[in-house]
């Protein structure tokens, strides 16, 4: 049984993996329903979806004057090197995001990944190890998937790239992280995550839906450099992002 079982986790990967890369494959657009290319999202909704501004901070792509770090990163610099957010968190990003999440439309992982190709249109260095921000195994179980690790097996798919889920553990749950203030997010997941293999001297992408203040990612981006990754670079499709102009 559990072999038939793991069979069939195995036959509906290839398929999805078969679909996601077979660029003739046209898909609905996510948004309109309309022809969305072999992306799932027409260029008419790509263009509604609200991109980074330019000011943001180098390091962490909070608000802040254009190449300038922002207060916090200046402050205490984060553990990883650089948050790539090709989009603001707002509508109707927030809501594909929603649907994709709690409504385990697993369909959307590969339009939604497509959205990582705009922060970085010429290609970025190629990581080494692409790496999803793990759920706690209780709300995993909950959820049915983590949204992460689709969106980080699409990623790692664009980028040619290994993808390692069993590298990283997430070893308590914390609360919602959008409840919390700034420095309460930080102390939240401090010592959350353990990376159960030394990665020494490699360079590390951790994926992710959304970042608040970027904690989460801090966090795991500490527990990989304490593991001796060389460079962690953190993706997610979009950044609270709140303009003080
Ligand atoms: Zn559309
Ligand atoms: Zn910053």
């Amino acid at each position: 049984m559990e072999n038939h079982r793991s069979r069939l986790a195995v036959l509906s990967n290839l398929t999805r993996h078969s679909l996601d890369n077979c660029a003739l494959f046209v898909q609905t657009c996510l948004l309109c329903a309309g022809d969305g290319g072999s992306d799932g999202l027409c260029t008419a909704c790509r263009a509604d979806l609200a991109p980074l501004p330019a000011a943001h901070c180098p390091i962490c792509a909070d608000t802040a004057p254009a190449g300038l770090p922002c207060p916090h990163c200046r402050r205490r610099r984060p553990a990883f090197d650089t948050l790539h957010a090709p989009f603001i968190y707002a509508w109707p990003l927030n809501a594909l995001i929603h649907a994709f999440k709690y409504g385990r439309r697993l369909d959307m992982a590969h339009a939604l990944s497509s959205l990582f190709a705009r922060e970085a249109p010429d290609g970025p260095v190629r990581p080494d190890l692409v790496v999803p921000v793990p759920l706690f195994a209780a709300r995993l179980a909950e959820r049915g998937f983590n949204q992460s690790l689709e969106l980080a097996r699409a990623f790692a798919v664009r980028m040619a790239a290994p993808l390692d889920d069993t590298l990283c553990v997430r070893v308590r749950n914390t609360p919602p992280q959008a409840r919390l203030e700034r420095a309460e997010r930080a102390r939240n997941v401090a010592d959350v995550f353990v990376v159960k293999r030394a990665v020494t001297g490699l360079a590390v992408a951790i994926i992710d839906d959304v970042a608040t203040s970027g904690a989460t990612l801090d966090a795991l981006a500490a527990a990989l450099k304490k593991q001796g990754a060389h460079r962690v670079d953190a993706w997610v499709l979009a950044r609270v992002f709140y303009s003080k102009t």
